[in-house]
């Protein structure tokens, strides 16, 4: 979508071969805008591209891929009017164990990928004055789950960085908006169970607890509580869409009554309850505890 200024508003996403990315990148060119889905293996686009989208391939983890993908759009359009910055998974396990160079992965994808994709589209948001980035954290940047602390310490450094961001740009014509998804129905689980059994130990401390974990984590999104509370990827499409069309968007978004419910519960328990509400739900290893 391009104003009549001349000011570019095309959008770039990160992360369209699933869920969320593609959910947003098909309800936004549907909607007028000039979409660049954009994936790591662009072959998972073709739909998209059928659907109007223009495609890019671009891996967060790789530095020439990112600036050649924002390069293009910049070529394009004069330059990347909107940055959604959605690309991410879920390195879960205990903490202990998961060996740190997939941590280092893990930041590598959800953090630096995203920091880097904002330093690489500014330049030209702030030659034209306006633009708009859009960070998906999660309800997971304000609560933890044991088996997640990884995945969600990268959700909280995302939470820190849109806030210092949405100061530092906004004088330029920038607004940056945080999405605080709870839970959402997409390829994310699976990824995220997958990535438990890559790091468990056949032996150890922690084998009742990652196996409690892995199956804690399919089940939420199959057939838990938190399943009926959650959500799919075109509801978290329809609030970006809003945060997209309003003039002054605000800071932050929630979506779905999952991260509506927990956010507010975890901000309303002190650490002892919150902690004793977790014992509910997963076996604490230790000595007189899971594999104790
Ligand atoms: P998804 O269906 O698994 O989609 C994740 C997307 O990220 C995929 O397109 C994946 O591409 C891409 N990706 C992973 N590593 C990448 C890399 N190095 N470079 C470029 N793309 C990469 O899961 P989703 O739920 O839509 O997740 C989207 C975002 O929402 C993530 O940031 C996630 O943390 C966040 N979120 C999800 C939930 C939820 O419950 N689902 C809740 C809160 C927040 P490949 O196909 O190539 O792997």
């Amino acid at each position: 979508m391009k104003k009549k200024s001349g000011i570019s508003k095309a959008v770039l996403i990160t992360g369209c071969s699933s869920g969320i990315g593609h959910a947003t990148a098909l309800r936004l060119v549907k909607a007028g805008y000039t979409v660049y889905a954009t994936a790591r293996r662009p072959e998972t686009l073709k739909d998209l591209a059928q659907a109007g989208c223009k495609t890019l391939a671009l891996d967060v983890n790789d530095e020439a891929s990112m600036a050649s993908a924002v390069a293009a759009v910049e070529k394009a359009e004069g330059a990347v009017g909107i940055l959604i910055n959605n690309a991410g998974y879920s390195q879960s396990g205990p903490i202990e164990e998961i060996p740190i160079e997939r941590i280092r992965k893990q930041y590598e994808t959800n953090v630096f990928g995203l920091v880097r994709m904002c330093q690489l589209v500014l330049p030209g948001m702030r030659r034209q004055g306006y633009g708009r980035i859009v960070n998906i954290g999660s309800m997971g940047g304000v609560l933890t789950f044991p088996g997640g602390g990884i995945y969600h310490s990268t959700k909280y450094a995302v939470e820190a960085i849109s806030d210092a961001l949405r100061f530092e740009v906004k004088g330029f014509g920038v607004d940056v908006v945080l999405i605080q998804p709870g839970l959402i129905k997409t390829e994310f689980s699976e990824a995220a169970v997958s990535s438990i059994g890559a790091v468990k130990k056949a032996e150890g401390p922690y084998g009742t607890f990652t196996d409690t974990v892995a199956k804690a984590t399919k089940e939420a999104y199959e057939k838990g509580p938190l399943a009926l509370l959650g959500g799919s990827g075109e509801d978290v499409a329809a609030v970006i869409e809003r945060a997209l069309s309003t003039k002054c968007p605000k800071a932050r978004y929630r979506v779905t009554l999952s991260a509506h419910l927990l956010m507010t519960q975890r901000a309303m328990l002190p650490d002892g309850v919150w902690d004793f509400f977790l014992k509910t739900q997963f076996p604490q290893p230790g000595r007189g505890g899971a594999n104790g």
